[in-house]
């Protein structure tokens, strides 16, 4: 059988009896594929650091579509040392594995293996986790069809004078068609239109003020409990980790 060479990231890993573990890799041609890495549970094995759950890297595997692969060899691009050192960071890319895994569910896309992996590298380069986490979850509106519209009143079709979000009337606002619902600061809506286009591998700045942060955690709050029908245990973990900091 051929040993393909595929580019993945282990989104979860378990035990397979006493020495070996099955990884599910999120590939960008496959999706998420379970591979039997045989005896990397012994000092000696050669696939050993690489079978661990936030590795990203090379995965030398006998491929079978719709069943269990093995892996040969694992080439590590990175073990996510730095995010790994962090309580705060490990819980922000752990939730990340997670969504990430239910949207790609939702979505057969290899855009969003992409963005879970450009936000994880740029989280190990000591970009403000947060922040990334909440790019990500705003982007991951899309595959989930619930996108609000960023460009224009999503009532009349008017690009200026945009006061507010609404997710239940699909997106932007103006002025003429407000009726008393809750206000996001002009500098929130912009950065919202910004997440929608952004490319994650570009950044090279990311600074997003703390009253604008805690605007958008609380549309995301609203968006991912109201209209996703996602429930992620990591994500309640997180908030409980972030309100007690
Ligand atoms: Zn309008």
């Amino acid at each position: 059988m051929m040993i393909e060479a595929i580019e993945g990231i282990v989104v979860k890993e378990k035990t397979y009896g006493e020495s070996s573990k099955i990884l599910d890799v999120y590939t960008p041609n496959y999706g998420i594929i379970s591979v039997l890495s045989k005896g990397c549970k012994k000092i000696k094995s050669s696939l050993r650091a690489g079978s661990n759950l936030l590795i990203y890297g090379i995965f030398h595997l006998r491929y079978k579509p719709d069943k269990l692969s093995t892996v040969t060899a694992i080439d590590v691009k990175s073990y996510f040392k730095e995010i790994k050192q962090d309580i705060k960071k490990i819980s922000y890319a752990t939730y990340l594995l997670e969504l990430s895994s239910n949207v790609e569910k939702q979505a057969k896309t290899k855009e969003i293996y992409f963005i879970l992996k450009n936000a994880l590298l740029k989280m190990e380069q000591s970009f403000d986790a947060e922040a990334l986490t909440q790019i990500v979850e705003f982007k991951y509106l899309s595959y989930l069809g619930v996108m609000p519209n960023v460009e224009a009143c999503n009532l009349c079709g008017n690009q200026t004078e945009i006061l507010t979000i609404v997710p239940n009337k699909g997106g932007f606002i103006c002025k003429e068609c407000y009726q008393n619902e809750k206000l996001y600061s002009p500098k929130t809506l912009k950065l919202l239109r910004i997440f929608s286009i952004l490319d994650l591998a570009k950044i090279d700045k990311l600074e997003i003020p703390l009253q604008e942060k805690k605007e958008i955690s609380e549309l995301l709050d609203e968006y991912y409990e109201d209209y996703t029908g996602l429930y992620l245990k990591s994500r309640s973990f997180l908030k409980k980790l972030i309100k007690f900091q």
